[in-house]
C-alpha cells in the first residue's frame, strides 16, 4: 500500500470515528408527541418583573379568565438550580430565570405529586423575548433545554417579543391566548400601577418613623388593587383609596439622605431579591433614598426605537407598501405611547405621585455621543444617558449600574463606555457592580465605599 493510500484511509476512519462521536442534533421539539391540555385546562405562569407588578398582573390577567400564577421572586436556590440544569457559561439572570422555572415544577412534581407528564400538558411559561446581541434571544432554547434534562421535556413556552411581537412557540399549535386590545390595556395599567406604587415606596420608606409602616402601607394597596382587577371595580376609585392609605404613613423628611439611582442590565437591576443581593433594601438599611428605574422607562425606549425605525423606513425608496406600512406603524406607535402616557399621569394624580415619563428624545441627545443610538437590544443607549442626565441635573449623588457576570453588553456598556463618560463628568460618582450570585460580600463592600462618597457628597451641600 502506497503511502499515500494509507494516509487516506487514515483520514476516513478518523472521519467515521468523528460521526460515530457527534452527539445527536439539539432540538427543541419533543420526540414524541404529545397531546397538550386544551386551552380552559392551560396554566399560565410567569414572572420576573417587580413582585408588586407581577402579583398585580396576576390578578389583571386572572380578571381575564386566564389560569395566571406569577412565580416567586428568583432567589439563590434558584440560582443554582439554573446552574445544575442550564449550559455552562450562561449570564446570571439566566441561571436565575431559567433556574426559578425548574425549581417551581420540580416543587410540584416532588412536593404536590403532579406528575412531570400532568404538568408538561397543563402548564406554559410565558417569558419576553428579544433580538440576539446576547443571551436573550436564545432564552427558549436555554428553557427548553434545561426544562428537558429535568424531566420535563415538552414544556411549552410562550414569549413575547418587543421587536417580532408574540411568539407562541414551536410546539404550540393553539392560540393560548388572545392578544386583545382589553388583554393589553390590562397589563399596561398593572405595569403603570405598580410602578407608582414602587416609586412611591422607595420615596417613603427611608422616612418613615415607624418601622415597616411603607411596606404594610403597600401591602394593602396592592390587596385592594387585585381585588379591583379581579371583581371589576373602578380602578381610580381604589387608586384613591390607596392614596389615603399611603397618606396615613408618618414620615419625618427633615433627615437628609443620599440619594442613589440604580439602573444597568433590565433584570439585574429590577429584580428585588437575591438576583442582585437585595441590593435596594441594602442602601436603604444603610441610609440612602432609592431612585430604580420604572419598568415604564424600557416600554418607552421600545417605544421610541419602533417610532425612529418607522422615521428611517421613509429614506426607503418609497413604493405604495412601504408607505402605507410606515403610516399605520406612526400610527399604532403614537397610539401606544398616548395610552401610557393618558394612564400615567391619571394614575399618578389619584396617588398623589409627582411623577414624568422620562423624555426619551432628550435622552437620545445626551446618550449619542457616547453610544450609537442606532444600536438597538437591550437597555440601548439609556444607560449612559442616564448617567449623564444625573450628573448634569444633580438627580442623584451615587449612580450604580448593576452588571451581571457573564453578560458582554453590560460589560461594554458600564465598564466601558462610561469610562469615557466618567472622565468626561469626573464630579460623577458612579459605580458598575457586578452580581455573580456568588460574591456578596465583595458586592456590598464596594457599594459601601460609594456611599461612603455620596454620604461626604451630601454633608458638601450643607445636609
Ligand atoms: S443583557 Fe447580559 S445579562 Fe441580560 S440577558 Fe443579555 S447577556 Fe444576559
Amino acid at each position: 500500500m502506497s503511502v499515500c493510500n494509507s494516509v487516506k484511509i487514515d483520514q476516513q476512519s478518523s472521519e467515521l470515528h468523528f460521526l460515530r462521536q457527534t452527539p445527536k442534533q439539539w432540538r427543541e421539539s419533543p420526540e414524541k408527541p404529545i397531546v397538550y391540555a386544551p386551552k380552559e385546562e392551560t396554566i399560565f405562569l410567569s414572572g420576573g418583573l417587580t413582585l408588586l407588578q407581577d402579583s398585580l398582573i396576576e390578578a389583571a390577567l386572572r380578571s381575564l379568565g386566564y389560569h395566571f400564577i406569577a412565580l416567586p421572586e428568583p432567589d439563590f436556590d434558584a440560582f443554582r438550580t439554573g446552574k445544575a440544569y442550564g449550559n455552562k457559561a450562561q449570564c446570571n439572570p439566566t441561571y436565575f430565570t431559567v433556574g426559578n422555572l425548574v425549581k417551581y415544577l420540580i416543587d410540584l412534581r416532588d412536593n404536590h405529586g403532579i406528575s412531570s407528564e400532568e404538568i408538561v400538558r397543563r402548564y406554559v411559561y410565558i417569558t419576553a423575548g428579544g433580538c440576539g446581541p446576547c443571551r436573550f434571544g436564545m432564552y427558549i432554547t436555554e428553557y427548553k433545554k434545561a426544562l428537558r434534562d429535568a424531566g420535563f421535556e415538552g414544556f411549552r413556552i410562550t414569549s413575547f417579543d418587543h421587536e417580532k411581537g408574540i411568539f407562541q412557540g414551536d410546539d404550540i399549535e393553539t392560540q393560548l391566548i388572545d392578544y386583545t386590545p382589553s388583554f393589553f390595556i390590562r397589563l399596561i395599567k398593572a405595569v403603570v400601577i405598580g410602578d407608582l406604587l414602587n416609586i412611591a415606596g422607595y420615596r417613603m420608606r427611608p422616612y418613615e418613623t415607624t418601622a415597616g409602616a411603607t411596606d404594610a402601607a403597600l401591602a394593602q394597596c396592592r390587596a385592594l388593587l387585585s381585588d379591583a382587577f379581579l371583581e371589576g371595580k373602578s380602578l381610580p376609585l381604589t387608586l384613591l383609596k390607596a392614596r389615603k392609605l399611603l397618606n396615613k404613613v408618618p414620615l419625618d423628611r427633615s433627615i437628609k439622605k443620599p440619594k442613589v439611582m440604580v439602573m444597568g442590565e433590565f433584570w439585574a437591576s429590577l429584580t428585588e431579591g437575591d438576583g442582585n443581593y437585595g441590593l435596594y433594601r441594602f442602601l436603604e438599611s444603610e441610609g440612602a433614598e432609592c431612585i430604580p428605574q420604572p419598568v415604564l422607562n424600557r416600554l418607552m425606549l421600545s417605544i421610541w426605537e419602533a417610532k425612529e425605525a418607522n422615521e428611517k423606513r421613509r429614506l426607503l425608496p418609497s413604493d405604495q407598501t412601504i408607505d402605507f406600512s410606515y403610516a399605520k406603524t406612526r400610527f399604532l406607535v403614537s397610539l401606544a405611547k398616548k395610552a401610557i402616557e393618558w394612564h400615567v399621569k391619571l394614575y399618578a394624580k389619584l396617588l398623589g405621585i409627582r411623577y414624568h415619563l422620562p423624555d426619551m428624545d432628550k435622552l437620545a441627545e445626551l446618550g449619542k455621543k457616547y453610544y450609537t443610538i442606532e444600536c438597538n437590544g437591550g437597555e440601548g443607549h439609556l444607560e449612559v444617558a442616564h448617567l449623564i442626565e444625573a450628573v448634569k441635573e444633580k438627580l442623584a449623588h451615587l449612580v450604580i449600574s448593576v452588571k451581571p457576570f457573564g453578560c458582554m453588553p453590560s460589560s461594554g456598556v458600564s465598564d466601558g463606555v462610561q469610562s469615557l463618560v466618567t472622565a468626561h463628568f469626573p464630579e460623577a460618582n458612579f459605580l458598575a457592580v457586578e452580581t455573580s450570585g456568588e460574591g456578596a460580600a465583595n458586592f456590598y463592600s464596594r457599594v459601601q465605599m460609594a456611599l461612603f462618597k455620596a454620604k461626604e457628597a451630601l454633608k458638601e451641600e450643607g445636609a
